[in-house]
């Protein structure tokens, strides 16, 4: 379990491992199979999967899916590369589904 160093935060929906802080969070306006999705500059406590290639509505990535570092469930995805440079700044970003995550007080 991560030290937490700022509130509020966000933890795994599943087990409340914390994922994310508030402070970190970028962006509300991604898309993801569950829905709504969160990008943020910085995630802890999860594991990063295999890198893969993937079309995604806004262009070509490599990405690789996280997950929870304690219960192991998937929770999004960080690119590793973007192709085109219009989306660059996406890199080493990381996208949780709201679905997945809780907000912490
Ligand atoms: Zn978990």
């Amino acid at each position: 379990m991560g030290e937490i160093t700022g509130h509020p935060f966000y933890s795994c929906r599943n087990c409340r491992n914390p994922v994310a802080l508030h402070d970190d969070l970028l962006s509300k306006k991604y898309k993801a199979r569950s829905g709504q999705a969160y990008m943020f500059a910085h995630a802890m406590n999860i594991v990063v999967g295999a890198k893969e290639d993937k079309q995604l509505m806004t262009g070509y990535y490599t990405i690789a899916k996280v997950f929870c570092s304690k219960c192991g469930e998937e929770k999004g995805w960080t690119y590793v590369r973007a192709f085109d440079a219009r989306e660059k700044f996406k890199e080493g970003r990381y996208i949780l589904e709201k679905a997945l995550i809780l907000k912490e007080y």
